[in-house]
């Protein structure tokens, strides 16, 4: 067996000490004689597989009691609609626009009411986070919607915007718990968990209970309703059970590196290798303005779409895969996902030196 160094934007890498013990724990969970897979989500088993879940992430997070632990399907992509229809009573939103995955969720609002793009910054490739200390709210906004680390662009909200007194709603599915969050400061908090904590198929959403209501928009499907799942505890219907099942071990995880404080600490120094390489280097440059640079997605580029070619081919035989930049950006990126151990991050600083003197 031999594992590459997966720097895949998502699905992406996952702990090995998950995926082993999944293995273990494959034929015959823990004495029931069946897989996770094969289980009912009514069962015992699976009862205590949730709820050790969700209790294992508000610890790490310090969710406090008066928010609901959803564990949802449909992707990300799905919470585009589901977050208009549930929380849109004025049919007012302001979006704040930093790049496609914030662009498809206010074009998708705007099929239920006026969508406020209050800040951008498209005008240059999305390579910033705008000013968001003093922006024009609108006075009706039901609340105010960020895509908090652009997985594509490699940019982060280093700060939150201030919302004035809105509800403050946030795409988190490429920076989920990669460092300690005051979730107060949000009404909602979600992200598709196959960037950086499970398989996909599973979204988690964390809801303030005062945005729980069954005042939706009219024509809303049950399905789409956060109230039928909070209410339900996430088993409303038959959840992502496997899914759900690899998240709580990776929570599990989390909690033995040290919880988010120490992810953070790590990422931090992981990211520093790549960043500190970037700057000084004379063939490779990073994409995005220093003081919004994602720890989770590193966009880099040569300047010439033949050399990144390149680039991407010879990483890929040296055992460093999935480097090319999103389609629609080209060049390279590094996803340096949690799970990304540090040596990852040195190989593929060390391969891009060797690369930089072969093809200067
Ligand atoms: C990947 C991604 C999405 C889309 O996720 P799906 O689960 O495929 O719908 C949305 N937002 C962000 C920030 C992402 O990185």
């Amino acid at each position: 067996m031999s594992r590459v160094y997966n720097f895949s934007a998502g699905p992406a890498v996952l702990p090995e000490e998950v995926l082993k013990e999944a293995a273990d724990e494959m034929l015959d969970y823990r004495g029931t004689g069946m897989s996770v897979m094969e289980m009912s989500h009514r069962s015992k088993a699976f009862e205590e597989i949730i709820t050790t879940a969700e209790q294992d992430l508000r610890d790490l997070m310090g969710i406090p009691d008066n928010y609901k632990v959803l564990f949802l399907q449909g992707g990300a992509s799905q919470q585009f609609a589901m977050i208009p229809m549930n929380l849109m009573k004025n049919r007012v939103a302001d979006y704040i626009i930093t790049g496609q995955w914030a662009k498809k969720a206010a074009k998708e609002a705007e099929k239920y009411g006026k969508v406020n793009r209050i800040a951008s910054s498209e005008d240059k490739t999305f390579s910033y986070i705008p000013d968001c200390s003093d922006l024009p709210v609108s006075e009706d906004a039901d609340y105010v919607y960020i895509c908090e680390n652009n997985t594509i662009y490699g940019t982060k909200f280093k700060e939150l915007p201030n919302t004035k007194g809105k509800t403050l709603v946030a795409d988190v599915s490429s920076c989920f718990l990669s460092e300690p969050v005051d979730v107060t400061k949000y009404g909602l908090i979600y992200g598709g968990v196959q960037k950086n904590i499970g398989p996909a198929g599973v979204v988690i959403v964390i809801i303030r209970e005062d945005l729980i209501t069954e005042d939706v928009l009219p024509g809303t499907p049950t399905m789409l309703t956060y109230k039928t799942h909070a209410d339900a505890k996430s088993l409303y219907n038959t959840p992502p059970a496997y899914g759900i099942y690899i998240c709580g071990k990776v929570f599990k995880w989390l909690k033995a590196q040290g919880g988010l404080e120490a992810m953070k600490e790590r990422n931090e120094k992981k990211a520093k290798v790549l960043y500190d390489f970037l700057d000084q280097s004379r063939l490779f440059k990073g994409t995005v303005v220093p003081k919004d640079r994602s720890l989770m997605n590193v966009p880099f580029v040569t300047g010439n779409a033949d050399l990144d070619a390149k680039f991407v081919k010879e990483a890929k035989e040296a055992g460093l895969e999935n480097l090319k930049g999103h389609r629609t950006v080209g060049g390279m990126r590094a996803s340096i996902y949690n799970a990304m151990p540090y040596e990852g991050v040195v190989a593929l600083v060390d391969f891009m030196k060797k690369f930089e003197e072969e093809n200067l």
